[in-house]
């Protein structure tokens, strides 16, 4: 199952989660506060570390 990163607006915890994309939202809570409505810190499975390392390869 995948891991999301999620940041809480309402009281600035960070944390991830595994869950099913299809419910990645929707099945969200905060475990600090209990608060629904999160950011989306990684753009989807947090298993890529991004394209930073593009940067070096760029002709
Ligand atoms: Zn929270």
């Amino acid at each position: 199952m995948p891991m999301y990163a999620f940041h809480c607006p309402t009281c600035g915890n960070e944390f991830e989660l595994f869950l099913r994309p299809s419910e990645a939202f929707r099945g969200a809570q905060c475990p600090a506060c209990g608060e629904h409505t999160l950011e989306q810190t990684a753009d989807g499975p947090a298993a890529s570390p991004g394209p930073a390392c593009d940067l070096s390869k760029k002709t």
